[in-house]
């Protein structure tokens, strides 16, 4: 009720915020000529491409380093919702990636060797059974 109630709130807001640009254009846009360095200059876009019109480049690979960044973190980190941590165990049956806080049968303080081995070998037996042979030992 109350995420409703701020939804109305904001979609108010954003109406309110479009007509009052709408009734103040000539204001706002002179704001903005003032602000991209496009008033007051020898030519109409030597201050712009003097001014906030050369960052554009850098705002351009800015952007693109920070959307592969984040599409990288998307990607690796554990799928448990709202965690950070690097998902490097894949969870046996489901397409999800855990780390190794979330991930069951991995150890949170790190695996000793004889825990490994105990893993595979639960790994071999399951597959031997699976085949209908003798647990290997
Ligand atoms: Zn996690």
């Amino acid at each position: 009720m109350a995420k409703r109630t701020g939804y109305w709130i904001l979609g108010a807001a954003i109406v309110v915020g479009v007509i009052l640009v709408i009734v103040n254009f000539a204001v706002v846009r002179h704001w903005l000529a003032v602000h991209t360095g496009t008033v007051n200059e020898s030519g109409p876009y030597y201050g712009f491409w003097s001014g906030f019109g050369s960052d554009l480049g850098e705002a351009t690979l800015i952007g693109a380093v920070s959307v592969g960044v984040y599409t990288g973190a998307r990607k690796v980190n554990c799928h448990s919702k709202g965690c950070w941590r690097i998902g490097h165990h894949p969870l046996e049956g489901t397409p999800y990636h855990l780390c190794t806080h979330h991930h069951p049968d991995v150890p949170v303080e790190g695996a000793s060797i004889e825990h490994i081995l105990g893993q595979h070998q639960k790994f071999k037996d399951a597959q031997a059974a699976a085949l209908g042979d003798q647990p290997a030992s």
